[in-house]
């Protein structure tokens, strides 16, 4: 039988689920728990920490769209990274990306400082550089790839290729892209994680995570350790989510066509210093980018040559581009990663990582593409 693609995955997951009544679309499933048939006997779900049918269905979507074993379903993007840091043994060395989410660095650091892991942050993007820190054992190979904030591209397939002669695990942050656009398992990763917050939901109305496995036993492991840290997502959260996931392709085609029309009208304007885009020819991802990626993504950010002031300057006077954290919703946005996402780093630390105060990070959402263009001309004149 002909396979269904992603696309057709998505807008179906779940359907016609529901032999009580015979709804089109999965019913939510509020309830805490679940009866046992007789003493011992127990249904599929007892109790919804643990388990819940709404949750469970867009678990398995996600898994599906990602090529795995098996997915979890999480209360936050952080809940699923603390799970996979959870596999870890006390004293475990990881690296990681050291330019990826904010707030994956302080959770790394702060178990480091701790005493429970210990943490190379690495340029992942320079394979000789992963390759070096990899001399030392490894238990955790933690990669963010496009980076945050500055897109910066790693291969997957080659950290792949350098971590399991070394039976390092590899995890990827796949929420900048989402399965459609990438997906890590099948370059080799054992697993992914997602902030659902951003493109899955794609609505800025809920806060979710997700962690796809591999294989079984790394998925059974996570799923007990979410049940055991008590941060499994909640129902309505995962019903929200599932009804977002429906529309990600459609979404996501919009996203990256205005993507496109954003870079080409920074990219040709006097008062910004520089884009980080991996679809320009110039960026140094660009060619991994094109073979790993199925699109170049939505995410932009740029430097402007009237540093911190313009850039302020810039973000009062934007009219489509909210400035706000996060990224993925079908609205644009615009950040200042130095004082907002990546506050929590030290202005030295976010040295070393290639960024400064005069960098904005832009989420490009799906309104008219023309009118996004428009709003970031008259701002950007008034520079
Ligand atoms: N990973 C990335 C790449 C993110 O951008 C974020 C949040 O911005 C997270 C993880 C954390 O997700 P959450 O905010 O859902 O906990």
């Amino acid at each position: 039988m002909r396979k269904d693609s992603p696309h057709t995955q998505a807008v179906r997951a779940g359907l016609e689920s529901d032999l009580h009544h015979g709804a089109v679309v999965p019913p939510l499933h509020l309830s805490t728990n679940y009866t046992f048939t007789g003493l011992g006997q127990k249904r599929t779900f007892d109790y919804s920490r643990s388990g819940n049918p709404t949750r469970q269905i867009l678990a398995d979507a996600v898994a599906q769209l990602e090529g795995g074993a098996c997915g979890v379903i999480t209360a936050t993007g952080m809940a699923a990274i603390t799970v996979v840091c959870h596999t870890l043994k006390r004293g475990d060395r990881v690296i990681a990306s050291h330019d990826c989410y904010g707030g994956t660095q302080r959770l790394l650091n702060a178990l480091s400082a701790q005493g429970f892991l210990e943490v190379e942050f690495v340029d992942t993007s320079d394979l000789a550089a992963v390759e070096r820190a990899l001399v030392t054992p490894c238990a955790l190979l933690w990669l963010e790839t496009p980076s945050n904030p500055l897109l910066n591209i790693t291969d997957i397939d080659a950290c792949v290729a350098l971590a399991r002669p070394r039976r390092v695990t590899v995890a990827v942050d796949n929420t900048f892209l989402s399965p459609l656009w990438q997906q890590p398992l099948r370059l080799g990763a054992d697993v992914v994680v997602h902030s659902t917050t951003k493109y899955l939901n794609g609505h800025s109305d809920v806060v979710g995570g997700a962690i796809v496995a591999a294989y079984p036993t790394l998925g059974q492991q996570l799923a007990w350790w979410a049940n055991c840290l008590g941060v499994t997502g909640g129902a309505f959260d995962a019903y929200q989510t599932l009804r977002g996931l429906r529309t990600l392709q459609p979404r996501l085609k919009a996203h990256e066509q205005n993507a496109a029309a954003v870079v080409q009208t920074l990219a040709a304007h006097a008062a910004v210093k520089h884009v980080y885009y991996p679809g320009l020819p110039q960026h140094p991802g660009h060619a991994i980018a094109k073979r790993q990626q199925a699109s170049f993504g939505a995410m932009v950010s740029f430097t402007l040559r009237g540093g911190r002031a313009a850039c302020e300057q810039l973000c009062q006077r934007l009219r489509l581009f909210s400035l706000a954290e996060s990224l993925g919703g079908v609205e644009s946005l615009v950040a200042h990663p130095s004082s907002m996402t990546h506050a929590a780093m030290t202005p030295e630390q976010q040295h070393a990582a290639g960024f400064g105060e005069d960098l904005l990070r832009l989420s490009v959402g799906i309104e008219e593409s023309a009118d996004l263009v428009a709003d970031l001309q008259q701002a950007l004149a008034t520079l």
